[in-house]
C-alpha cells in the first residue's frame, strides 16, 4: 500500500488552503475529493463576504482567525491575481430598539482588533446611501467581496507548485487511524486504499460522518451534525446601493443582506432554514419561490424601495452547524492530537461563516496542529 505524508479531505476552500499549506511546507500531499471538481459544496454557495470579524465573541477562533485571515486574504489576492473589491460594509439599525444591539457590536468588533468601523448617524448614513433608511450604523471599510472560484483555483495552483496533488472522483469512506498512519478507505469507480502519517478531514458538510467512520477516534470526539440552509435571491434591478448592506444578525445567520458580486449584481440573502437531512448527499438546495414574501419584507426595513417583484430565486448554501435549532452558536471547533490523541488527525467542524475569510488562517493553525515538531 502507498504510504504518502499528507492526506486532506475534501476540495473546498478549507481543504485546498490546508492542502497549499502541507505542500508548502515540504510535505508529499494529496487533497481527495469526492467529486468531479473542486469547490462545488459550501465554497461555491456563500455570500463571497470577506468579513472584517466584527460579529464573534472576543477570543473566539472565529474571531481570531477572520480577522487574521482577512489580512492574510487580502495580500493573497494582490498577490496571486484573485479578483476582489474592498467595498465596504454598513450594518444598520432600522429601529431605535435596535440602536444597543449595534453599539455592543461596535464594541466587540474594537475588542477583535477591528480598528476601523465608524458609527454614522441616520444622516450621515442617507448621505453615503440616499436610498437607505436606517436610524444608525456601522461602516465596515475593510469588508470585501471576493471571487471565491478564483481562490479556489490559485490554492490548488499554488499546491501543485509545491509538488501537491488534487485526486477528484475519491470518496474517502473510511479511515482506520493507526500507530504507523492512518488508512483511507477510498471508493468510486476504483476502490483503493492509502496510508497517510498526517490526515485532515475538511469534508465539510460531511465532516462528523466521516469523523464518525474513523476506527480509533473515541466516539465523544464526534459532534451531532445540524444544517442551516441559507437561500439567495437574486435583484433583477440595478442594485442603488455601493456598499454591502447588512440589517441587525439573527439567531443563526447575519440577516437578509445585500451583497454585490463583482459583476455588480445584488443579491439578497441568506436566510436561515433549519433542515434535517438524512445525510448531505440529500439536501434539496433548490431555492423556494413562495420564500420571496418573506425576503421582501425583511429588506423593505431598511430599503422600502425595493420595487414589486424584482427578487429572483438564485441560489442557496448550507451551513455546517454544530448547535441545534435554538441552541448558542458554536464557535469553529478544529480538533486536534491534543484534544482527541490520535498522532496527525484533524477534524475541522463547523465552518461556517466566516469561513471563506478565515481560510488561510485555519489552514496555518491545522499545520502547527499536525505537523510533527522537528
Ligand atoms: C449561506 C452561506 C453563506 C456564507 N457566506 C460567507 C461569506 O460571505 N464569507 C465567509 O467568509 N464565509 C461564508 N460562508 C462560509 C464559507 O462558505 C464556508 O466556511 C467554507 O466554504 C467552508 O469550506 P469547506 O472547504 O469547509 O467546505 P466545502 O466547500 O463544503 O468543501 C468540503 C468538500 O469536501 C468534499 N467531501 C465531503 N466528504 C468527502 C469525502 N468523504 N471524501 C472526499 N471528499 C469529500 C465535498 O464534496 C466538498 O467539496 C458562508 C456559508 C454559507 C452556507
Amino acid at each position: 500500500m502507498d504510504t504518502i505524508d499528507a492526506v486532506v479531505i475534501g476540495a473546498g476552500v478549507i481543504g485546498l488552503a490546508v492542502g497549499r499549506a502541507l505542500a508548502q511546507r515540504g510535505l508529499e500531499t494529496l487533497v481527495l475529493e469526492r467529486f468531479d471538481a473542486i469547490g462545488t459544496g459550501t465554497s461555491s454557495r456563500n455570500s463571497e463576504v470577506i468579513h472584517a470579524g466584527i460579529y464573534y465573541p472576543p477570543g473566539s477562533l472565529k474571531a481570531r482567525l477572520c480577522v487574521q485571515g482577512k489580512a492574510q486574504l487580502y495580500a493573497f489576492c494582490e498577490s496571486h491575481g484573485v479578483d476582489y473589491r474592498r467595498c465596504g460594509k454598513l450594518l444598520v439599525a432600522t429601529n431605535e430598539a435596535q440602536c444597543g444591539k449595534l453599539a455592543q457590536i461596535a464594541a466587540q468588533a474594537r475588542a477583535n482588533g477591528v480598528d476601523d468601523s465608524k458609527p454614522l448617524a441616520a444622516a450621515q448614513l442617507r448621505a453615503l446611501e440616499p436610498e437607505l433608511r436606517a436610524v444608525a450604523g456601522l461602516l465596515s471599510p475593510s469588508t470585501g467581496i471576493i471571487d471565491s472560484h478564483g481562490l479556489m483555483l490559485a490554492l490548488q495552483g499554488d499546491m501543485e507548485a509545491a509538488g501537491g496533488a488534487l485526486a477528484v472522483l475519491s470518496p474517502v469512506e473510511a479511515i482506520v487511524c493507526g500507530t504507523d498512519g492512518h488508512v483511507l478507505q477510498i471508493g468510486g469507480e476504483t476502490p483503493t486504499e492509502i496510508r497517510a502519517r498526517i490526515v485532515v478531514n475538511g469534508a465539510g458538510l460531511w465532516a462528523p460522518g466521516l469523523a464518525g467512520v474513523t476506527a480509533g477516534l473515541a466516539p465523544q470526539h464526534v459532534p451531532t451534525a445540524h444544517y442551516a440552509k441559507g437561500s439567495y435571491y437574486a435583484l433583477t434591478t440595478r442594485a442603488p446601493f455601493s456598499h454591502l448592506i447588512y440589517p441587525m444578525p439573527e439567531d443563526a445567520g447575519l440577516g437578509v443582506h445585500l451583497t454585490l458580486d463583482l459583476a455588480g449584481q445584488g443579491r439578497f440573502g441568506p436566510d436561515v432554514e433549519w433542515i434535517a437531512p438524512a445525510s448531505p448527499a440529500d439536501i434539496d438546495y433548490r431555492v423556494d419561490p413562495a420564500r420571496a414574501v418573506g425576503f421582501e419584507a425583511e429588506i423593505r426595513r431598511y430599503w422600502p424601495g425595493l420595487p414589486e417583484g424584482a427578487l429572483a430565486p438564485a441560489y442557496s448554501g448550507v451551513r455546517p452547524k454544530l448547535q441545534a435549532p435554538g441552541e448558542p452558536a458554536r464557535d469553529f471547533v478544529l480538533q486536534g492530537p491534543a484534544e482527541h490523541g490520535v498522532r496527525g488527525l484533524a477534524n475541522l467542524f463547523g465552518i461556517e461563516s466566516p469561513g471563506l475569510t478565515a481560510s488561510l488562517a485555519i489552514a496555518d493553525e491545522v499545520v502547527g496542529m499536525v505537523m510533527p515538531r522537528r
